[in-house]
């Protein structure tokens, strides 16, 4: 594998943030089932062996655990892995200037987390460190947030919260533009196109994948450089599309109705798509070999 970079430990830090929602379940169950079928034999393997007992062997079933308790005490800390703030109006992300809490301690944020547990699955496959984490946490936040960085208002203005501060209407419904990119596309797609199944949406997604309906997919779960993991280019492209569509004719006071819906839930439908080839590929390539993790 590529070169050791440095190693993100950013995990330490006990500390009481404001939330901020993420894919809502759907999005993540999503995710995960587009993932598990994508697993190499040792992937699911190890997935299956490190996923508790009471999943019985599915990880779309746990890939909102993140979520369900991030509000507790004990896991407060891990609010801000959820997400990251760039400058407003800015488009673009930079890791060293974007990837940190309020409090400024640098690589906590949605692409550090990430490369911080698929650094902590390696020890799957190196005795000598395995007792240092708990992988099924470890797998559980990977595969969480491998869906988050990539639901593109995840990375967005720190000014309006990621949209978490624009008031919309969807249709009739008041919210925000945060949770319209959550949960209300998918909702309404899974009314209006899936007859309310979560697995047709699933199955429809898997087969534009498998028909390649998406000419870039090949490269999708490529890394740079044959590196393990890189979560950096995910956020790059979240910003970008966050301005490119979710904040476009999304201005505090609008009604988002039919033109809205239907001119972005391809793009969300990608983002699930991607999430899942990408956290297929990632999961594959650490369980595959002893490796030594590397980053962009
Ligand atoms: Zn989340």
């Amino acid at each position: 594998m590529g070169a050791r970079l440095g190693f993100v430990c950013c995990l330490l830090f006990v500390q009481i943030l404001p939330g901020v929602f993420c894919w809502g379940k759907e999005g993540h169950y999503v995710t995960c089932k587009i993932a598990q079928k994508l697993f190499t034999e040792d992937a699911d393997a190890a997935v299956k062996k490190l996923l508790p007992g009471h999943a019985e062997g599915d990880l779309a079933g746990l890939c909102s655990w993140p979520d369900e308790i991030r509000h507790q005490y004990k896991w407060r800390w891990t609010g801000p892995l959820h997400y990251i703030d760039t400058p407003d109006f800015k488009c673009n992300y930079d890791c060293c200037r974007d990837c940190h809490d309020s409090h400024h301690h640098k690589d906590r944020c949605v692409a550090g987390a990430i490369y911080n547990y698929s650094t902590q699955l390696t020890a799957y496959n190196d005795p000598e460190h395995l007792q240092s984490y708990n992988l099924t946490e470890a797998l559980l936040f990977l595969s969480h947030f491998m869906g988050d960085i990539h639901q593109p208002l995840h990375v967005g203005f720190t000014g309006d919260e990621g949209g978490n501060t624009i008031i919309v209407r969807w249709y009739r419904r008041k919210t925000n533009l945060h949770h319209v990119w959550d949960n209300m596309i998918i909702e309404s797609a899974l009314k209006k196109f899936y007859d309310s199944d979560i697995s047709v949406m699933i199955k429809a997604i898997q087969q534009d994948i498998q028909e390649g309906k998406s000419a870039d997919i090949p490269p999708w779960g490529n890394c740079k450089s044959n590196h393990t993991v890189c979560s950096n280019p995910y956020a790059s492209e979240s910003i970008g599309l966050a301005c490119k569509y979710a904040y476009r004719n999304a201005t505090p006071g609008s009604t988002l109705g039919d033109e809205y819906f239907l001119d972005r839930l391809p793009i969300v439908e990608k983002r699930l798509a991607q999430g899942g080839v990408r956290l297929a590929a990632t999961l594959n390539r650490i369980f595959t070999s002893p490796t030594t993790i590397s980053t962009t």
